[in-house]
């Protein structure tokens, strides 16, 4: 089955792809279904996309459950602030979260994927704007933030997110995150949204999470 914004999203990811002469299968797309419900959701998955990303575990606990059970392989990622009393549920619901961004909540992860045997694919959120009222680490505190998440909580960190200050170019603050992640030896970027993945892409993101583009205006 086609799903159109799906197609189109696909065919802009895979053209960025290729002007950036990077390979194909270098870039996964994460479908942001947060605000959309089944009826929205499924023809996406029929279409043929697997991965997805919710930005709050109480919505994605509810709608995703009942979805799995009829397409056990698609993977949810969590994209939006963890708050501490919701990490057993998320480390439970979600296969990827990408806003460890304080040593409490990494404990918390670490200690939850312990007691669930529960392995979860992990990133470290970097402000790189430094917004006072955003989430992610700040700069000059990524590289202790990931040496404390592996060496005093044994995480195994794959990459690092970042979310640009809107109106801004995002170029610089993909390019720093790209670079953060260098020195650190990791080796996936979570970066990029409707309106800039292209850039994204450009600077080396491995993942790029897409919404609006692909299931229309939230309401
Ligand atoms: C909502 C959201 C997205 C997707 O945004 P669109 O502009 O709809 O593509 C990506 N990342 C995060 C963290 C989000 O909360």
């Amino acid at each position: 089955m086609v799903h159109e914004g799906l197609k189109k999203l696909l065919n802009g990811v895979a053209a960025a792809t290729r002007q950036a002469h990077r390979a194909p299968d270098s870039v996964t797309l994460i479908a942001v279904s947060k605000t959309f419900d089944g009826p929205e959701i499924i023809p996406v998955i029929e279409a043929g996309q697997r991965v997805f990303g919710e930005n709050r575990v109480q919505e994605a606990k509810a709608k995703w459950p009942a979805l799995k059970m009829d397409w056990p392989d698609v993977e949810l990622h969590l994209i939006g602030p963890l708050q501490s009393n919701k990490t057993a549920e998320a480390v439970q619901l979600f296969d990827a979260i990408h806003t460890v961004d304080r040593p409490k909540i990494a404990a918390e992860i670490a200690k939850e994927m312990r007691k669930q045997a529960k392995p979860v694919k992990l990133f470290v959120q970097v402000n790189t704007g430094r917004e006072p009222q955003k989430a992610g680490i700040d700069p000059d505190r990524a590289d202790a933030f990931l040496a404390e998440c592996r060496e005093l909580h044994g995480l195994e960190i794959s990459g690092l997110m970042c979310i640009p200050p809107a109106g801004e170019d995002p170029a610089p603050h993909f390019s720093l995150l790209a670079e953060i992640a260098r020195r650190n030896g990791l080796s996936q970027l979570s970066m990029g949204m409707s309106g800039d993945y292209a850039t994204a892409i450009a600077c080396g993101a491995t993942y790029v999470r897409v919404g609006s583009a692909i299931f229309g205006t939230r309401g």
